[in-house]
C-alpha cells in the first residue's frame, strides 16, 4: 500500500533515489540526507502508515525485527560509541515526514551533533503520583 503525495513511498518505489542500506520484502532503510551523525539511518516499513498509533501490531513488529541487524552493521562499520533510535510522531514531536519511520543515529561523542532537551521532573512527583499516572494509562491500553 504506497500513497501517491507520501516522500517515503517514492523511495520504496524508486521514484525519488535514496542510499539504500538494506531491503527486504517488508522494511527499506536508507540514509538520512541530515546524516545528523555518520551512518545516521531511517528505517521504514513498505506498508504505509502515518505513524505509530496508525501502525498495525505486526508492521511494528517487522519494522523492530529488523533494527538489530542494522544497527550492528553500522556498529560493525563505524564503531561508534552507541546510538540512539528515534521515532518522532505528529508536529508537535517534530514529525515531518508522515510515513513511519525509526531514526537510528550513531553517537561518536557529546559533541558529534546530536543533541536532545531532557529536563528532568523526578522532583515534582511522589510515588503515589506515578502509581496514579500508570493507573490511568494502563486501563485505557487495549488487550
Ligand atoms: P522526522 O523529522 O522524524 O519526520 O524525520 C524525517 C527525516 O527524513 C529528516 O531527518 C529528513 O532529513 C529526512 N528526509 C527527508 N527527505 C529525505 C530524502 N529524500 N532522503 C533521505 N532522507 C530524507
Ligand atoms: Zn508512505
Amino acid at each position: 500500500m504506497s500513497h501517491d503525495d507520501c516522500i517515503f513511498c517514492k523511495i520504496i518505489d524508486g521514484e525519488i533515489p535514496s542510499a539504500k542500506v538494506y531491503e527486504d520484502e517488508k522494511v527499506y532503510a536508507f540514509l538520512d540526507i541530515s546524516q545528523v551523525t555518520k551512518g545516521h539511518t531511517l528505517v521504514i516499513p513498505k506498508t504505509h502508515t502515518k505513524n505509530i498509533y496508525e501502525t498495525p501490531p505486526e508492521v511494528a513488529q517487522e519494522l523492530f525485527a529488523r533494527i538489530p541487524k542494522i544497527a550492528n552493521a553500522i556498529k560493525d562499520v563505524y564503531q561508534p560509541q552507541g546510538m540512539n533510535l528515534l521515532n518522532n510522531n505528529e508536529k508537535a514531536a517534530d514529525q515531518s515526514v508522515f510515513h513511519l519511520h525509526l531514526h537510528l543515529i550513531p553517537r561518536y561523542g557529546k559533541d558529534d551533533g546530536y543533541a536532545i532537551n531532557w529536563t528532568t521532573h523526578v522532583d515534582d512527583y511522589s510515588q503515589e503520583d506515578l502509581q496514579q499516572i500508570a493507573k490511568e494509562i494502563g486501563e485505557r491500553v487495549q488487550a
